[in-house]
């Protein structure tokens, strides 16, 4: 046998805590706005949508936060999950860096979804909640939180984009399998949804339009409660388990990260595995840039601006201080779904204005042929958002070589494919597009902004 390519961890390694960043961050996260008023709002004003435990994890200064043991215990089905070095990709790539990568596919969605999806129907339960809506686009997080919600024996209700819904049925029969009731979005069940329906019968459906839709259930009936799969605190709060089980793999691989990278849509996956990293940057002046990776179509960390912006396209969410395009912007239909989200959430926007992470852009054409060459070389077939990671990845082992280096590379391959091989049939026949936004296009995204800018 040659060297080890792959580092594992014993049940008994899932953490045990959650991390939260904000209590090790120089300059703490503004506060939200309420979106009318434009003044501060207070933790109560969440309490229709959300249960209090976890209403008391987004506005937490604690470090440390327990994991329950229920909670811990439903890890176990797929945590903690695999690390490994991708000797085969290094080896086609002929550079001298060193490239880890953690694989969250092993969970039963097929991403890390589930790392929040679990902890958030638990809470509810706790709370007596008997039903949770949410919103899905390509169907990742709804497949995820539908999971959660069967092992609870709780009612599922799914707001799926109609074009997702009718053109991607697979996902939606996952959430069928696990007992999730989904609805083509608009549906005629909401107000919201009834009034899209009227304008035009034949509306396509957005996420904005889901979103409102599951939260007016939410809002409007006292068994049911709101949920959302990124963005929020809490949502990359329970995502650091992810980097907690990685410090441990890489110090078994002997090793500390130059570099970790990983896809960026809202912010969840990044934060699951950079924040336990990060701690060391921020509390013992550890060397280390992570990098948020996200593409040229939807730049809002690499080319938006840093000010409150509602958390939707309709406007009825608290305002919150975010890089952002804009809550109207839409972006072009790339096959990265999970991407295409206009804003990014405030911790990690806090994080990037004030140098502490970094991000980059890149385009889909150059992911799809990253995500290609990883499959070929280590046998797994990526998210067509996991491809951004693995494309920034390849650059950062090309400067590696350039410059005659070693560097240590640790990204994460946030879900499998499996799903998206339409994409990747799109790709092989050449029917994807490059989509770089133009300087004239983001003004006119930004200019449509009209929310209070960030005071300083
Ligand atoms: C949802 C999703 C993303 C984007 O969301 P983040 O909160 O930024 O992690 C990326 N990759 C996959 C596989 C997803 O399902």
């Amino acid at each position: 046998m040659s060297e080890q390519t792959k580092y594992l961890l014993d049940e008994r390694d899932i953490p045990e805590h959650w991390y939260n960043i904000t209590a090790d961050m120089p300059n703490k996260p503004l506060p939200p706005l309420h979106p009318a008023t434009h003044e501060p709002i207070g933790p109560e004003a969440l309490a229709p949508l959300f249960p209090m435990e976890l209403i008391k994890q987004e506005v937490s200064a604690e470090p440390w936060i327990e994991i329950p043991d229920e909670v811990r215990d439903i890890y176990r089905l797929w945590r903690p999950t695999p690390l490994f070095r991708a000797r085969r990709l290094e080896q086609v790539l002929d550079t001298p860096a060193k490239i880890y990568y953690k694989y969250e596919g092993v969970s039963p969605a097929g991403s890390h979804k589930p790392n929040t999806a679990v902890p958030q129907a638990y809470y509810n339960k706790q709370e007596g909640v008997k039903r949770i809506t949410t919103e899905t686009g390509a169907g990742q997080w709804g497949s995820a939180l539908a999971f959660a919600c069967n092992l609870f024996g709780m009612e599922c209700e799914i707001y799926m984009v109609k074009i997702s819904y009718e053109q991607k049925p697979y996902r939606k029969m996952m959430m069928n399998a696990w007992g999730a009731s989904v609805y083509a979005s608009p549906s005629d069940r909401t107000n919201a949804g009834r009034q899209i329906l009227a304008q035009d019968p034949d509306s396509p459906g957005s996420l904005g339009i889901a979103i409102s839709e599951a939260v007016e259930i939410a809002a409007t009936n006292d068994d049911a409660k709101y949920s959302l799969g990124s963005v929020l605190n809490h949502v990359l709060l329970h995502q650091t388990v992810i980097g907690q089980e990685a410090l441990k793999q890489m110090e078994l691989a002997g090793d500390f990260p130059d570099i970790v990278i990983a896809p960026f849509g809202g912010g969840s996956n990044f934060a699951g595995i950079s924040f336990p990293f990060l701690r060391h940057k921020l509390t013992q002046g550890k060397k280390l840039r992570a990098i948020a990776v996200e593409p040229t179509s939807c730049p809002k960390l690499t080319r938006g601006v840093f000010r409150y912006d509602f958390g939707d396209t309709v406007g009825m969410t608290p305002l919150l201080p975010m890089y952002t395009l804009g809550h109207t912007f839409v972006p072009a239909k790339i096959h990265a779904g999970g991407l295409r989200y206009h804003g990014a959430g405030v911790i990690v926007s806090q994080l990037l204005k004030d140098g502490i992470i970094e991000a980059a852009a890149v385009d889909q054409i150059e992911t799809f042929e990253a995500g290609v060459l990883f499959a070929k070389a280590e046998g797994i077939i990526p998210a067509p958002e996991a491809n951004h990671g693995i494309a920034q990845a390849i650059r950062e082992a090309q400067i590696a070589k350039e410059e005659g280096v070693s560097k240590t590379i640790l990204f994460n391959l946030c879900g499998h494919g499996n799903f998206d091989m339409a994409s990747y049939e799109a790709y092989f026949a050449g029917r994807l597009q490059k989509h770089e936004m133009t300087q004239a296009e983001i003004d006119a995204a930004v200019a449509l902004i009209d929310t209070p800018a960030i005071p300083g």
